[in-house]
């Protein structure tokens, strides 16, 4: 993906199954092939259905993604799927530092990192996502968190830094229903991507995705904003014609 092009990238998070995957993605390509897409489109999907999901996209411009990677290389990591395995899948992005993964297997800022450098080590581009909790946010320290989480990322990969995409994800908004307003989206979108340019020039046109209950109601909105590249989609994803939706919000 060129930087700054606008990206709508799923996450089915656990929710899949043969039959269900292959008709949302059979609906998701037919309103593709009516209306193509003017955007880069990605699902990440659960390790279990990468093979099919690899076979379902073939020939088509969806690109396979998924939700996690090992910070290890291979060996004794029971249960850990690793960069160079998804590789043989043709993923092409990865998901790393979701909050689900922070919150609920204590994810550390140092492991998030680890695991973004096996990606592109492996030629595939990390969605490295940031976001505060509401304590986070109502204690005031917004900028704070999502600078640390972004900085522990970009000093550890140097110059690579300008190859990761950023997904912001203001926990308090992940599959609510609650999202950030417009305003609220890019003042801290503009925090990441003024510490991105002042760490790298060549990082300040990372893409930097919003995440949090973006709908085919408020994508417009957010996607209008100076600093808001794209999206990250979690449940509207799962419904084919509200996910194109978002994906036509990102032709403007
Ligand atoms: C996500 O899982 O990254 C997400 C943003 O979920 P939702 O869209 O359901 O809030």
């Amino acid at each position: 993906m060129t930087t700054r092009q606008k990206f709508i990238a799923g996450n089915w998070k656990m929710n899949a199954s043969l039959p269900a995957n292959a008709a949302l993605l059979g609906a998701l390509l037919e309103g593709l092939r009516q209306q193509p897409p003017a955007c880069e489109v990605a699902v990440a999907v659960p390790m279990p259905y990468l093979s099919q999901v690899q076979q379902l996209l073939a020939g088509s411009s969806v690109r396979l993604g998924a939700q996690d990677v090992s910070a290890h290389d291979a060996g004794a990591y029971t249960g850990e799927t690793s960069a160079a395995m998804l590789r043989d899948f043709a993923v092409r992005y990865a998901l790393v530092g979701h909050s689900e993964r922070r919150q609920y297997h204590g994810e550390t800022d140092a492991q998030v990192a680890a695991k973004a450098e096996r990606l592109l080590a492996a030629g595939i581009t990390p969605i490295v996502c940031v976001g505060e909790t509401l304590a986070e946010r109502e204690a005031g320290a917004t900028d704070a968190v999502v600078a640390r989480q972004l900085d522990a990322v970009v000093q550890s990969l140097g110059a690579a830094a300008a190859q990761v995409v950023v997904a912001y994800e203001p926990v308090w908004a992940i599959g609510t229903g609650r999202t950030a307003t417009p305003q609220q989206a890019q003042q801290v979108h503009a925090v990441l991507r003024g510490r991105l340019a002042a760490a790298r020039p060549e990082a300040a046109r990372v893409a930097i995705l919003y995440g949090g209950s973006m709908n085919a109601a408020n994508a417009p909105e957010l996607l209008a904003q100076p600093d808001i590249d794209g999206g990250l989609i979690g449940g509207a994803s799962l419904k084919a014609p509200d996910f194109l939706k978002i994906i036509e919000a990102a032709r403007a």
